[in-house]
């Protein structure tokens, strides 16, 4: 499929056929980037699901364009990502300057074997416009655009009741469940009575796309006090279609209506790229920013997520990310309530583990907001002391931080964890995203991701010998589990002849899952439909599992634990 104008789409608003029901199951309410990712993992999981959206338009300008590894995980579990990925910018590599010299660079992915890079560059027009194209091509999500939410209210008997302005009116609709992605401002949280708590920076930064012919290498570019820039920040990314994003920090006095014209834009962008270069300006714009969130994301029967739920500045790449997180750690505990095999408290688990990721994206987005900005003449010192450090010393860079950028929230406390019994690598704990490697399938090399997600799978890493009969006519199974449980063999090469037919195996060819995974003689894995690790163990059982599955599922039972 070639690409449109994203951003001059007008999408059409459609008047409801008489008789269309005024009940569903889940009702999502913003189609950004947060609710039409939302929308599909719905689907995905085979929910109908109806998105209102007030507007009829895709993003206008490039708001987000860094868009993390995680993310495309997720994204690939959707089966979105790949066209994402051959537009974007795939790049791993950020540079760091301090006035006139190169300071450090750092690469993000340094390992091979890993299907997605650390970062595309992408604008988000773009994203919106791939994730509105599968969700239009998808008989279970239904988008409303031009559909308003104006009024909210819950009810005793589980029902949420929607307010909906159209171009014919306001109407009434219902639902079981509504998750609101309805943006920074959010409508629905207002008038649920909630507000966002947090800080608001006293700083500017001037924000420009800009189409030029460069050859620059595909790398995050970072000043701090540069000469064509003084005593302010810069940061330079590539984009597909030869466009660039520059960020010129301003301070707080500029004025945002000046600042925007493109006599005064233009300058800056020569004093950086050189007089004899050719740019046109695509978009322009001051922003200052925030970081904040919710008290609590869970609100009765509705749901807050991606920047309705928090905010944080742009500088790490976090916004957009961790709404995408948002939605893959809510879809699938949704689905298993709204199946009954979950019960309604594995829901608040949505708000304890996002509400700790949003606090740990909030500090990292301050504390890098705080380092680029120096709120005082002191900071300002410590920062200048420690850029000058990093050029030689090592101690110095962990210090340097022009932006954490965007990475997946381990839930390491999380209440849904089995605590390790077994000693295992401290780098991965449980609570983290499964890591990824190449694996073989049927003669195939494919990503071990994309065999994990969706629903719980019990990963049973083999060393010279397949494990218990029993264990696994039990796990593959799939009359025995109330809950769906999805179980695959890792075995090295040349094991793979010895595995019974009808049992799902991959080949670990390169070893690198077993390095991953710290499987050393064997090892079992449970892992959540989002790709987190729940619980392992060396040797296991099943009882073991089945309690580590009853503890990540919250269910009072899981039927095959009386097996
Ligand atoms: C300059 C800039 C750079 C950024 N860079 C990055 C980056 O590199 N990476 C990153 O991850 N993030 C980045 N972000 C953040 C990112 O753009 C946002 O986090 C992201 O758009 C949030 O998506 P969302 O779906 O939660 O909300 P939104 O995109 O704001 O979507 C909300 C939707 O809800 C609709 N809506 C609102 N009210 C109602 C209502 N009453 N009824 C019905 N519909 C309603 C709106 O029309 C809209 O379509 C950046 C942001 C800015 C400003």
């Amino acid at each position: 499929m070639g690409d449109i104008d994203y951003q001059s789409l007008q999408l059409d608003y459609r008047p409801l056929p008489t008789g269309s029901p005024t009940h569903h199951p889940v009702i999502v309410v913003g189609a950004g980037p947060v609710g039409m990712s939302m929308a599909l993992d719905l689907s995905r999981h085979g929910h109908r699901v109806v998105v209102l959206d007030d507007d009829h338009t895709l993003s206008v300008g490039s708001r987000a364009i860094c868009f993390a590894k995680r993310t495309l995980d997720v994204w690939d579990r959707l089966g979105v990502a790949e066209r994402m990925v051959r537009k974007g910018v795939s790049w791993n590599v950020g540079r760091l300057f301090f006035r006139d010299a190169e300071v450090w660079n750092f690469d993000l992915l340094p390992e091979a074997g890993h299907r997605r890079p650390a970062f595309i560059n992408l604008q988000q027009y773009y994203c919106e416009g791939y994730l509105y194209e599968e969700c239009e091509a998808d008989p279970r999500i239904e988008i409303r655009w031009k559909n308003r939410v104006t009024g909210i209210e819950q009810h005793g008997d589980g029902r949420v009741t929607l307010t909906v302005e159209t171009p014919d009116g306001a109407h009434t609709l219902s639902a079981d469940w509504v998750v609101a992605c309805d943006g920074a401002r959010s409508p629905l949280r207002k008038m649920l009575g909630q507000e966002a708590h947090g800080q608001i920076f006293r700083d500017r930064f001037l924000i420009v796309d800009v189409k030029l012919e460069a050859d620059f290498p595909t790398e995050r570019w970072f000043w701090f006090d540069p000469p064509f820039h003084p005593n302010q920040s810069v940061l330079l990314h590539s984009q597909p279609d030869n466009v660039w994003r520059i960020d010129f920090q301003l301070g707080w006095d500029a004025d945002p209506a000046e600042e925007v014209k493109h006599e005064k834009v233009l300058p800056r962008i020569r004093a950086l790229l050189g007089d004899d270069i050719d740019v046109r300006i695509e978009w322009v714009s001051v922003y200052t920013f925030a970081c904040e969130r919710m008290d609590s994301f869970r609100q009765g029967r509705v749901f807050f997520a991606g920047d309705a739920a928090h905010r944080v500045s742009p500088f790490g790449a976090r916004g957009a990310n961790s709404g995408v997180q948002d939605i893959d750690n809510l879809t699938w505990k949704l689905d298993l309530v709204m199946r009954g095999h979950a019960p309604d408290a594995l829901l608040d688990t949505y708000g304890e583990e996002r509400e700790y990721a949003a606090d740990e994206n909030i500090l990292n987005s301050t504390r890098s907001t705080d380092f680029i900005t120096p709120k005082s003449e002191t900071s300002l010192m410590f920062r200048n002391a420690v850029l000058r450090l990093a050029t030689h010393h090592d101690f110095a860079r962990r210090l340097v931080n022009s932006g954490r950028l965007s990475e997946a929230t381990f839930y390491t406390e999380s209440s849904l964890n089995t605590p390790d019994t077994d000693e295992f690598t401290p780098g991965l704990p449980v609570g983290a995203v499964a890591p990824d490697g190449p694996v073989t399938q049927d003669g195939h090399t494919i990503w071990w991701l994309s065999r994990l997600g969706g629903q719980f799978t019990v990963a049973l890493f083999c060393d010279e010998e397949l494990p218990e009969p029993e264990l696994l006519t039990h796990l593959v199974n799939p009359g025995s589990q109330s809950i769906p449980v999805r179980c695959i063999l890792v075995v090295p090469p040349g094991l793979e002849g010895d595995v019974s037919p009808g049992i799902e195996y991959v080949v670990d060819h390169d070893a690198v899952l077993a390095g991953r995974y710290d499987v050393r003689s064997g090892a079992c894995y449970l892992i959540r439909p989002d790709q987190h690790i729940a619980a392992r163990w060396r040797a296991v059982g099943i009882a073991q599992l089945c309690e580590a599955l009853q503890r990540a599922t919250r269910a009072q039972e899981v039927s095959s634990c009386h097996n």
